[in-house]
């Protein structure tokens, strides 16, 4: 069966409506640009629903830097390829006007878990991804929807917002790709020059080390960042944005490292922002 491409929200519904008596419907978000940490998203949701939905929309209000959302990597093209040969049943991909209509006045703000981190340094950032995300459930009104935990605080917001929206959709975290090296596949990687490409491995270092530390029993999560601060600044070429030990839940700052952390960081490279983050259970030594 090959992909089909739908750009409206009518024709997408409208195939749906047939699909959804076959059994369960999985969608897969995303803003193309695809690579194998997607393509980890798409293989757990084939794996669990029938029909498999993703989305290639470069949201333009979640940046909150016009350059950022002028240089995101747009290969729908390629991405339509990637999708048939992964067994994906509808690629949607819509226009910003189809998205968000002439008079679009709606915002959704999880408060607490959105504040931090990322939060902290993107304004308004996870409104966008909120909202957008919101709009793609209702629009598809899936049974599952799945998300990167390299994009852990993200997996956060939309776990808490379909909470509290009462939405029926299960939301299923699924492990982050890497590298060789280590790296996180990130669409944004292929915009490193070949220097920052080379110097970019040491985030997970960083995040390996400081996980090490708690598990060897660490608890002072100021000395837990420090030293990965430290090999990062190593690297001349990398430009740590933040780097914080936070409880899993609600991605707030832990004072004291005892039950399962998420330790998570952000860095730019040139211009090139990279985010990413590792788990560590401190009961778990
Ligand atoms: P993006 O296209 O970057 O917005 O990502 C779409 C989805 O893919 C999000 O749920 C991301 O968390 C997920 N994702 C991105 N990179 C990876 C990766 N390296 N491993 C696993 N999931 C990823």
């Amino acid at each position: 069966m090959t992909v089909r491409v739908v750009e409206t929200i009518a024709e997408l519904r409208a195939i749906l409506r047939s699909r959804r008596a076959l059994g369960s419907i999985g969608l897969v978000p995303t803003m193309g640009a695809l690579h194998d940490g997607h393509g980890r998203l798409i293989e757990t949701a084939r794996r669990r629903d029938q029909t498999v939905v993703v989305s290639v929309f470069v949201n333009p209000t979640q940046f909150n830097q016009a350059q950022d959302y002028e240089h995101y990597p747009r290969t729908l093209d390629a991405d339509i390829v990637v999708c048939e040969a992964a067994g994906v049943d509808v690629v949607f991909a819509p226009s910003a006007q189809e998205m968000y209509r002439d008079g679009f006045s709606t915002t959704i703000a999880v408060a607490r878990v959105s504040e931090g981190l990322c939060g902290r340094f993107r304004p308004g950032h996870f409104a966008g991804v909120a909202t957008v995300v919101m709009k793609l459930l209702q629009i598809v009104q899936p049974d599952r929807a799945y998300f990167g935990e390299k994009d852990a605080q993200q997996l956060a917001v939309i776990d808490r917002l379909v909470r509290d929206l009462n939405v029926p959709t299960e939301i299923v975290g699924v492990s982050t790709v890497r590298e060789p090296d280590g790296l996180a596949l990130s669409s944004r990687n292929r915009r490193l020059k070949q220097d920052e490409r080379r110097a970019a491995p040491v985030l997970f270092e960083a995040l390996q080390a400081a996980a090490a530390a708690v598990r060897a029993g660490e608890t002072d999560p100021i000395a837990v960042t420090e030293s990965a601060e430290r090999l990062i600044a190593r690297e001349p070429l990398v430009r740590l944005e933040y780097l914080e030990v936070v409880s899993v839940a609600d991605m707030q700052p832990a004072d004291r490292i005892a039950g399962p952390v998420r330790i998570a960081l952000a860095a730019w490279l040139g211009d090139v922002r990279l985010i990413d983050n590792i788990f560590v259970d401190a009961t778990e030594t």
